[in-house]
């Protein structure tokens, strides 16, 4: 029963000759778990198959585009109108204005958007507006909150508490990292003692408002009352980065469901549709600082580029006119519980967070609230239960500290599949 996985392990080595480490992302290279990553041949639905035609069922996603499942029609049949139309102008179409639109409608506190080509480039350029806009230049950010690789970004807590951050990729300036202050999610009083050294100096904070990229955190209702409360209080600016959780949560994503006035909000993923696309927006007073009608600079060649323009807007079209997201909550509250009773079976202890359609377990006993508990799981435990499901075709994050995410195309026949193949997995992990 172990898939043959030959044609990726030729791959993977001709691909080290040419690419750094194999891949154009690093999470894809399997670091965390060890093994050859499988290399994908095509897609349909929940499921993908990789070069060797083993047939995979999909908890990844692409990270999060993917809500509608795989080559949805309605998106594929935008690409192909669109690309019969040409690829690229560089001048302004009416499908950005369509789309920034629908964003609005989700978003109804984003009076302007800007679109960009990824999540990166959404929160650089949020980070650049609000130190803009407030002319302040330190910024706070969450150990274990991912918001792209951009140098203010790449930072982590530094000596003490009150620091500033220090680099956590070689290559990013100590002197940028120094004006990026790192607290802890769902800590506020740390939170309030950097406020209360810095306060005058910080432009923005900015979070993920459901944790993905530390595995699933969910805010807690202090935290989240924190975060409004000291950045009114010190005239920061709110960030929240919903690249991860837009579109997919809720049609107006965690500021409709926790009901959050955050000042800036960062979108991607989803609103490409599997395209690359990210965005920035909020209320007009702040958005107006953006070139060109103010000073604050920044665009993009390929910015609101026509294909993915058209791959969004069908994308937020079908989950607007159907909306899926009590669906997608029972697929997930099913496998959660699902799995809650596998694994109490076998007498392994997990702490499983989910919201929506977005789950971690993790690998030691809950609760798993911050960061520091998250970092505390059995990684090694985890590594054998992700290659024991991979090996009976279910590609669950190669990563403890991922988020797993499922699709409208995830039905009953896939929530029987996963749960057989954990309870498989659980009594014989894989060697
Ligand atoms: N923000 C969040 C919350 C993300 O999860 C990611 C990517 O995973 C990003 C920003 C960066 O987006 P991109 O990879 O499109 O640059």
């Amino acid at each position: 029963m172990r898939h043959s996985i030959t044609r990726s392990e030729e791959l993977f080595k001709e691909a080290q000759q040419v690419i750094p480490g194999g891949v154009n992302s690093p999470v894809r290279a399997f670091k965390a778990v060890g093994g050859t990553p499988r290399f994908i041949a095509r897609a349909q639905g929940a499921y993908l198959w990789d070069a060797d035609g083993n047939q995979l069922l999909d908890y990844i996603g692409s990270w999060g585009p993917m809500i509608l499942g795989h080559n949805h029609p309605a998106v594929v049949a935008a690409i192909q109108q669109a690309l019969s139309e040409g690829l690229s102008y560089g001048a302004p179409t009416e499908r950005e204005i369509r789309l920034a639109q629908r964003v609005r409608e989700a978003y109804p506190s984003a009076d302007l958007v800007r679109f960009v080509s990824s999540g990166t480039e959404a929160t650089m350029s949020a980070l650049r507006l609000a130190r803009g806009y407030t002319g302040r230049d330190r910024i706070v950010k969450f150990r274990g909150n991912y918001h792209g690789h951009a140098d203010s970004l790449l930072v982590q807590a530094g000596s003490g508490l009150l620091t500033g951050g220090t680099p956590s990729s070689a290559g990013v300036p100590q002197a940028f990292a120094e004006l990026t202050l790192v607290a802890d999610y769902n800590e506020p009083q740390a939170l309030e003692d950097l406020f209360q050294r810095y306060g005058e100096e910080i432009a923005a904070v900015i979070f993920e408002p459901v944790v993905g990229n530390a595995g699933v955190l969910i805010p807690t209702p202090t935290f989240l009352e924190a975060l409004h409360h000291l950045t009114r209080r010190y005239g920061a600016l709110l960030i929240a980065d919903e690249v991860m959780t837009g579109f997919r949560l809720a049609k107006g994503g965690a500021v409709e469901l926790f009901g959050l006035k955050p000042d800036l909000i960062c979108w991607g993923k989803i609103l490409g549709g599997g395209l690359p696309v990210g965005a920035y927006g909020g209320r007009a007073e702040i958005m107006q600082q953006v070139a060109p009608l103010g000073p604050v600079y920044q665009a993009g060649t390929l910015s609101g580029n026509p294909l993915s323009m058209a791959a969004g807007l069908a994308t937020l079209e079908t989950l607007f006119q159907d909306p899926p997201y009590e669906r997608l909550e029972a697929y997930g509250a099913a496998l959660e519980q699902g799995l809650q009773t596998l694994f109490a079976e076998a007498g392994l202890p997990v702490a499983i967070n989910r919201v929506g359609s977005m789950i971690t377990v993790f690998f030691r006993e809950g609760p798993v609230q911050t960061y520091t508990e998250a970092v505390a799981s059995d990684t090694e435990r985890f590594k054998a239960f992700f290659h024991g499901l991979l090996q009976r075709g279910v590609y669950w994050p190669p990563s403890q500290f991922e988020a797993a995410f499922f699709s409208t195309a995830h039905g009953p026949e896939e929530l029987d599949k996963t749960l057989e193949a954990v309870a498989q997995a659980l009594k014989e992990p894989a060697a």
